[in-house]
This record gives C-alpha cells, structure tokens and sequence, in this order.
C-alpha cells in the first residue's frame, strides 16, 4: 500500500509554496498542524516518538542546507571511494528494511519533505555548471528511497526534466519500489539512471518489508529501459546466509536475462555494515530478525562488518557472476572496500575517485 500519513506538521514559511499545496491537494482528510519552523522543531525534538509511530507523520519544511554535497560515506584511502555527490529532498523512508542505517543515524522519526525544491535545484544546478569539465554523478537516495514518496511528493519527475538541461551530470535515483509510471513518459535526455537495490527474494521477503518484490523491480527495470533509460542496481548490502551463494547467482541471472548489458549503467556491490546502536533498534524493532547475530569485526567510521576473509568471498564470488554475465560490458563498483578488495573482484581498480567517476559513467555518455 503506497504511504499515507496520518498527520502533517506544517511550518508556517512553506505553507504557500507550489510543492506543498500539491502535497496537501493529494492528502485530503490528513490533519494538519501549522506553526513556526523553530516551534515545530522544538515539538518533534521533544516529542521523540518511536520510529514506527513518528512515521505516521511528514513534516513540510524548508531546506535551508547545501544544496548539493559529497556523499557522507565519502571516505579517503586506504578506502577507494567514488565522488558521488547528493540531494537532501527527503529524510526517513516508508518503507522498513531491517538493516537500514537511518534507524541509527537519524535524530528524529517524522519523516521530512523538503519542499523548497526550486531554490534546492537552483542551487545544484549553479554547483555543476561552476564546474564544466568535469562529469558528476548526482543521487536523492541517501536518506530515504528515492521514489517510495513520489505518489505525493513528485519530486523526481521536476529533477528529472531539470537534469535533462545539464550537461555535465547524471541524475541516479535508487529504490525498492515500482512507482515509476510517472517517469515513463519524461523526456530524460538520458541524463537520469533509475537504479535498483537488490536482494534475493528470501531476503527481500524477510528484511525488506513494504518493498516491491524482486520480478517486480526487475520488470520495472525493463519498462525504464523500454523508454531510453539507463537503469542501475545495487547489492548493497550483500547479506550473509545459509543459501547466499545460489540466492545471489540467480537474481545476477535473472537481470541479463532481462536487459543487456549496455542498458545498466552501473552495480555496485558492498556487503553489510551497520553502527553498533542499530543492531539493538533493529532487534527490537523487527523481532526475530538475525542479520546481526554472527560474528562482525570493527570497519570504517564505526560500522561493524563481516570478517575481511568473508567479505572478500562474497564480493569476489559475485563479482565474479556479475563479469560473466554482463561480458565486462557494464562498469562494476564496491561500495566502501579498501582497493585491495577491489583488485581481487572487479575487472578494474581505479587509483582515485574520478578515475571511479569516468569508469562510471562510461555507459551514459552526456
Ligand atoms: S529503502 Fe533504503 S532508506 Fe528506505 S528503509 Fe530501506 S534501506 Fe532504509
């Protein structure tokens, strides 16, 4: 069931705005609360609800933040990263997968929708043209899905045609849903990557609840490459269980029997890691759930991973699948791994983060 809130916490400055009114226009019968920005952020601080009850609430407000910014996973060597760079439009997801870091990372539970989109992509927009030489990847899914909201907040369809006059950036948004029909008929010029995450389906099943199920993002994949886009997908994160081997080989076979090669843009590949607070949340939260049971040692910023001996098996295993069946044709990455993990499972090892970006890129020319 697409998301419906059951109250709206609006700040008085955005009230007018054209992306509120058409929230509110899409929301009749959900009450709505109107005060100052300061005022409302004082409440929802105070108020701390649980997360599953704070997200009966979206909170309308202004984004008064940069509009454009370096992935906050973006780390230095020994890590190599990629330089991709992020929108901030929603904060809190619908949707529940067990594993999800805003559990831990976030300080509040209402869910927030940044409806100064106008003055946000000005601001993007001004950032890339400052920089004409060089190609960016620009995404909207750090901290909620990028379309699992887009029912009321049509925010990717004004990207999407923003994106499409810029001619040094590839919008990427990443999702678990199929709420794509709006997007089917926009002329993207291809600067715009739909992009997957992905899951066997028994993890699906069991971790990522409220999510489409997996023949049905793939089959959504298939409808965006019918109309001229790249797609993406992502396993992030690889998960660890009895069956992996065969749960991963198969959702790998099924994408190419799907699309070619050169209809995805890009997969990405990063096993599981979380902070130490989320294992508690998420236990409590989604009882029964044993994804943080076995043994994880210290990793980068905090975050606990799988041991290196496994984490290596696991990415060299399905980067192994995915080079065979995508014939070296569509560029692969690992999300958050030192280069020496790199080198033992995909087919190049970039020296730094541009090199990783032109890599990227190499299947959506601007
Ligand atoms: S879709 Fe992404 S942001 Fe939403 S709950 Fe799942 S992991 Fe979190």
């Amino acid at each position: 069931m697409p998301y419906r809130p059951q109250l709206i916490v609006l700040d008085q400055e955005v009230e007018d705005f054209a992306f509120t009114r058409v929230i509110l226009d899409r929301l009749p019968g959900v009450a709505v609360k109107v005060d100052s920005a300061q005022a409302n952020l004082k409440k929802l601080q105070q108020e701390r609800a649980g997360l599953s009850e704070g997200k009966k609430t979206l909170h309308l407000k202004r984004y008064l933040g940069a509009p454009m910014k370096l992935c906050p996973g973006y780390t230095e060597a020994p890590i190599l990263c990629c330089d991709y760079q992020v929108i901030d439009l929603v904060e809190n997801c619908p949707l529940e997968c067990s594993y999800c870091i805003l559990q831990a990372f976030l300080n509040k539970s209402v869910i927030s929708l940044h409806v100064n989109i106008e003055e946000i992509m000005a601001g993007v927009t001004q950032a890339l043209a400052a920089q004409p030489q060089r190609q960016f990847r620009v995404g909207t899914g750090e901290h909620s899905d990028s379309l699992a909201l887009e029912h009321l907040f049509p925010a990717s369809p004004y990207l999407i045609e923003a994106f499409a006059k810029i001619p040094n950036a590839v919008l990427e948004l990443k999702t678990k849903t199929t709420m794509i029909e709006g997007l089917l008929p926009l002329a993207h010029q291809g600067h715009t990557v739909v992009a997957f995450s992905l899951n066997p389906a028994e993890i699906i099943r069991r971790e990522e609840l409220k999510t489409a199920k997996l023949p049905e993002r793939l089959e959504a994949a298939r409808k965006l490459a019918d109309v001229g886009y790249k797609v993406a997908f992502h396993f992030d994160p690889l998960i660890h269980y009895p069956e992996w081997e065969k749960g991963y080989e198969e959702v790998i076979q099924q994408i190419f029997q799907l699309l070619a090669p050169r209809e995805i843009a890009w997969i990405s590949l990063g096993t599981l890691r979380y902070l130490p607070s989320l294992k508690g949340i998420a236990e409590e939260r989604f009882p029964g759930c044993n994804l943080f049971s076995g043994e994880f040692v210290p990793g980068e910023g905090g975050k606990r991973q799988y041991f290196k001996p496994l984490r290596k098996k696991m990415l060299h295993q399905v980067g192994a699948w995915l080079q065979r069946e995508s014939q070296g044709k569509t560029p692969l990455y690992i999300c958050m791994e030192k280069a020496s993990l790199w080198e033992k499972s995909m087919p190049l090892v970039p020296k730094k983060a541009e090199e990783v970006e032109r890599y990227l890129t190499r299947n959506c020319p601007l």
